[in-house]
């Protein structure tokens, strides 16, 4: 495995980082897909097949590691949510930039002197250092104008009014519904917008629909090709755009994915066997030992007392006397593993499943159901991404296989900053 990216011949000056949410090469690759721009960058730019994630390989940890180039133990962002402690954390998200320990790519570029910009990327609500920013944030009373919620946490002020003004159209609960067809596309039309008015040397843009007929639907389904067509066509308004303004000779895109997706057919709940074992109190709130805690498709143990070796004895025990064919359906992942993969240092232990089963919180119910649909989040790696780059400098080609941390690197040297 390279553990850099080919260098590029001429220094760009501007640099666009583009998530596709949950994008695999399939999505590509595949002729059946509808995605002529990506096929068209993938041909004429520098591919990479397989973009190796993080432990988990989620959207909010992986997005971190994106612009940090670090792995969740040294970044801190653990899950897309918290472990908070056997509290309820199915609401709270690690939306705020100062939940990242290190440095990122938008501060480096900042104190360079470079303007940023950043559109719905998870965990940059509150970041000083971009200087356009309209962050992944939302309420918890899903009922609620979640655009209208946003509009102060969006930076400088206004700015979110004159991208509805004149870029995207009103945005509200409809007309930029999460997992909709017209989200990406307005995306797309606030960061032409932002690139035509303010030029950000760097910018980073989530796209997200395309996260939620896999989650639902698994990889391959009719509302998945409509999905990806979507994201399809908003990158190519972005390079269109590029084209038009004259600044496709000095720009640098690239389109990459935080994760990649497996199917499933059987979930998994570990929970159920600490609350069987009367380790975890059946509501969150209650008293507990031990508790599973999964933000991906990885379920990680944490002990309310870290050095309680008699409590994580019994849960050993009760693993290793699971019925065979619970037993069958995943892997421990000792402490020794997960610190040299750089997963979060509390937890004492983790569970991997087999691909084809997907790890659930729940407390309660039953330890195996069979249900489908779409999960990421493993520990090894059996759901990777993939990456275009396209733009100035790059001789097109492919490269086998990277680790997502080797781009926030290379963008900064890209951007002539000292990585
Ligand atoms: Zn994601």
């Amino acid at each position: 495995m390279a553990l850099a990216i080919a260098a590029a011949a001429v220094q760009p000056h501007y640099v666009i980082l583009i998530t596709i949410d949950g994008l695999r090469a399939e999505m590509i690759d595949e002729p059946t897909m509808p995605t002529p721009f990506l096929k068209m960058m993938s041909r004429d730019g520098l591919r990479i097949g397989r973009v190796i994630g993080v432990p988990p390989a989620a959207t909010y940890p992986s997005h971190t590691t994106l612009v940090t180039g670090e792995l969740p133990a040294r970044h801190r962002v653990f899950y897309n949510r918290p472990f908070l402690w056997n509290k309820d954390t199915a609401r709270i998200s690690y939306w705020w930039a100062d939940s990242i320990a290190v440095p990122t790519i938008w501060q480096r570029a900042h104190e360079a002197g470079m303007t940023t910009a950043s559109l719905f990327w998870p965990t940059s609500t509150g970041s000083p250092y971009i200087d356009y920013n309209v962050p992944e944030f939302w309420s918890l009373d899903y009922s609620c104008d979640q655009m209208a919620y946003i509009k102060p946490y969006c930076t400088p002020v206004g700015i979110l009014d004159e991208l509805e003004q004149n870029a995207c159209g009103r945005l509200d609960n409809i007309t930029y519904q999460a997992g909709s067809l017209q989200r990406d596309g307005r995306t797309a039309a606030m960061a032409n917008y932002l690139m035509n008015h303010y030029q950000p040397r760097l910018m980073t843009i989530h796209l997200i629909t395309t996260d939620y007929s896999q989650h639902d639907l698994g990889t391959m389904s009719q509302r998945l090709l409509q999905d990806v067509a979507s994201a399809d066509h908003a990158v190519g308004t972005i390079v269109e755009n590029l084209r038009l303004t004259g600044r496709l000779d000095s720009t640098l895109l690239i389109v990459t994915g935080d994760h990649g997706f497996c199917d499933y057919h059987q979930t998994l709940s570990p929970n159920v066997w600490l609350t069987r074992a009367g380790l975890l109190s059946e509501q969150p709130g209650g008293k507990w030992q031990a508790c599973f805690y999964g933000g991906g498709n990885t379920s990680f143990l944490y002990l309310r007392k870290a050095d309680d070796r008699k409590t994580l004895r019994r849960v050993r025990r009760l693993l290793d006397e699971l019925p065979p064919a619970e037993r069958a359906l995943f892997r421990i992942v000792e402490k020794d593993e997960l610190t040299a993969l750089g997963a979060d240092p509390a937890a004492a232990l983790a569970i991997e499943p087999v691909v084809g089963v997907a790890v659930t919180n729940a407390r309660t119910g039953q330890v195996v159901e069979h249900k489908r649909g779409g999960t990421h989040g493993f520990v090894s790696g059996h759901d990777p991404t993939t990456l275009i780059a396209y733009g100035p400098g790059i001789t097109p080609g492919c490269q086998d296989t990277i680790r997502q941390t080797a781009i926030a690197p290379w963008i900064l040297s890209l951007l002539g900053i000292n990585p």
